[in-house]
């Protein structure tokens, strides 16, 4: 039985392993069109910046090594250009012409291409994807050799952002520039903020909310010219925009796609018998609405790999291997920049609210470890949650330590379907240069749990400026605190003293709702329960305190709202 593979990096190449692995007598030919195979992708920013010093540790495999340790026929340089399903063979171009292979399975990962838009200068021989090796070396040399004083980065996305700090990590002066409202438009405004802030930081520049129109050449350079006339000059354009599955040469062969991405069961089978699909060129069902859309992240491909390697094998009767199915991935995702990590997974409000689910979200600063123990920074997370049930939807944060950890802890909790409450009982590690014995994970748990059973009852920063229309703004911390910045006509009574001074509490309402704030929602969940049982009837917290107030201004959430000093 021959397998070939078309396309040897993540999906290709992980299949024909785990391939291998189970089937010993299998004839396994990866064809992959640029000249290495196994690379690694998602270290190609790092590459350019200097942190990963030479090339050679871009390349994880050679098509000699995976001969020798594998029995793979892997051969770079050739492109596969044509199927004919009926006849089970690929047409093949190389250095040495055209060839037909014939195929008794045929496993597509030909992964994904980078959008070039068909404008005006995009051409140009400044503008580069960061894509593959070549585009990685290509840069890297420019860059070294000083012919790159200025760049412009277009598209603020996990790459776009690693490959602007690579360029003003090698002394690049760097401007990005994203169409959407902020950076990273994936998360919440209120982490892009953050994001964007230590951008600025390391020297990078953001423009946001408008889209380059064209590219037109200036001397040995180009200016990159906004939608709004103004002129960024570049030495090095970066384009970044995006991705669509590189599946032109199969959909003309009969195969499935949606929106461009390839059609594919659990088991990663195509429309047509003996062809298997995975990666960046497929569509995963989105775990809300089941829409289809492609998910272009490195583990799902990884896996697609494994589970299409596993059906071939089982189809063929060679190993005994258990039938997984391909999991909707979450798009879990995470990226680092300057001293910041941010994360993500599951679904974000924007997806939520065009989903109609209806949701509670959280917003919480913990310390990444015990606060005692010294080098403790906050974690800014944002957790929401379905409100009929308490199914956990997505998660995301932002900080500088022990980011990662907790969304992989709240993206293996959504994948087990757990509640919100559920995360009260994870055991987790701890002691005190890591953690805390109540994690941060395991406090929205506890968060949860009281907002489902309405012993605290929220409100948002986003309706700030209706609260301060309607409402008694009760602002519980410190004096000193006050002072440093306060909304509008908030009343001060720090939450120790809240207990003597419900009177003015009282007073200052007039009948009015309350709605209880302090730097985190910490102190403020305390003066709520105080408040509720002192029968004031009408009492919310804020989700997030102050800290959330100053996001959500940073992130453009409500830039009416002025913070009195
Ligand atoms: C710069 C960069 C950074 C990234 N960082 C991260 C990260 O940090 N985390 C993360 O999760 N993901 C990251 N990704 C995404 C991740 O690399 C991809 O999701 C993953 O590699 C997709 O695997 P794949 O096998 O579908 O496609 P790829 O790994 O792209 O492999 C596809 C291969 O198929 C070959 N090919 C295409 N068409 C043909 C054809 N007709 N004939 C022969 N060969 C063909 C291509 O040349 C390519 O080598 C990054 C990607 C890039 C480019």
């Amino acid at each position: 039985m021959r397998t070939v593979v078309v396309g040897g990096v993540a999906t290709g190449m992980s299949a024909a392993a785990r391939l291998r692995r189970l089937d010993e007598a299998a004839e396994i030919i990866v064809l992959e069109k640029g000249p290495y195979v196994s690379y690694a992708n998602c270290g190609l920013p790092y590459y350019v910046g200097g942190e990963i010093e030479n090339d050679s540790a871009l390349l994880v495999q050679t098509p000699e090594k995976l001969r020798a340790a594998l029995n793979l026929d892997v051969r770079t340089g050739h492109e596969v250009v044509g199927v004919d399903p009926e006849a089970k063979t690929v047409m093949v171009h190389s250095g040495d012409g055209e060839d037909v292979l014939h195929y008794d399975n045929l496993i597509l990962a030909p992964g994904a291409v980078a959008l070039r838009p068909d404008l005006p200068g995009f051409d140009s021989e400044q503008v580069w994807h960061m894509r593959t090796v070549p585009d990685a070396l290509e840069i890297r040399r420019r860059v070294v050799d000083g012919s790159v004083k200025q760049a412009v980065v277009l598209g603020a996305g996990f790459i776009g952002l690693e490959a602007a700090e690579a360029l003003g990590h090698q002394g690049v002066k760097t401007t990005i520039v994203e169409l959407a409202p902020h950076v990273l438009p994936p998360t919440e405004p209120e982490v892009a903020a953050r994001v964007t802030s230590e951008l600025h930081r390391l020297g990078l520049e953001t423009v946001t909310g408008v889209a380059a129109a064209s590219i037109e050449p200036s001397g040995d350079a180009v200016d990159v010219v906004l939608a709004d006339g103004r002129r960024l000059p570049a030495d090095l354009v970066i384009l970044s925009i995006g991705v669509r599955p590189a599946t032109t040469v199969f959909e003309a062969a009969g195969l499935e796609t949606e929106r461009g991405a390839l059609v594919v069961d659990v088991h990663g089978r195509t429309n047509l018998s003996g062809i298997w699909a995975g990666g960046d060129a497929v569509a995963s069902p989105d775990p809300l609405t089941g829409a289809l859309r492609p998910v272009p992240l490195a583990g799902p491909a990884n896996r697609a790999g494994r589970l299409i390697a596993d059906d071939i094998a089982r189809g063929a009767g060679t190993t005994r291997v258990q039938a997984r199915q391909f999991v909707a991935p979450l798009g879990t995702a995470v990226v680092r920049v300057g001293k910041l990590t941010a994360a993500m997974t599951g679904a974000n409000r924007r997806a939520l609210d065009a989903s109609g689910i209806d949701y509670h979200t959280v917003y919480t600063h913990p310390n990444d470890h015990a606060a005692y123990f010294p080098g403790a920074t906050q974690i800014h997370m944002v957790v929401h949650f379905s409100k009929a049930d308490g199914t956990l939807l997505g998660a995301q944060a932002v900080g500088e330590n022990g980011v990662e950890k907790r969304i992989d802890v709240l993206a293996t909790a959504m994948r087990g379907g757990l509640k919100v409450d559920d995360l009260i009982d994870l055991d987790l590690s701890y002691s005190p240069p890591y953690g805390s014995a109540k994690d941060p994970v395991n406090m929205i748990g506890y968060y949860g749990q009281n907002v489902m059973d309405g012993v605290t009852r929220l409100w948002y920063a986003s309706e700030i400026p209706e609260v301060l229309e309607t409402s008694l703004v009760l602002d519980v911390r410190s004096v000193s605190e006050f002072a440093s910045g306060h909304l509008e006509g908030a009343l001060n009574i720090p939450h120790t003293e809240l207990r003597a001074r419900l009177d003015e509490v009282r007073e200052a309402a007039g009948g009015r709702p309350v709605r209880v704030h302090c730097q985190s929602g910490v102190r403020s969940f305390l003066a709520e329960r105080i408040l509720v049982q002192e029968r004031f009837d009408d009492v919310r917290n804020l989700s997030g305190g102050m800290l959330t107030i100053r996001d959500a201004i940073a992130g453009g959430v409500i830039p009416e709202v002025e913070i009195i000093k």
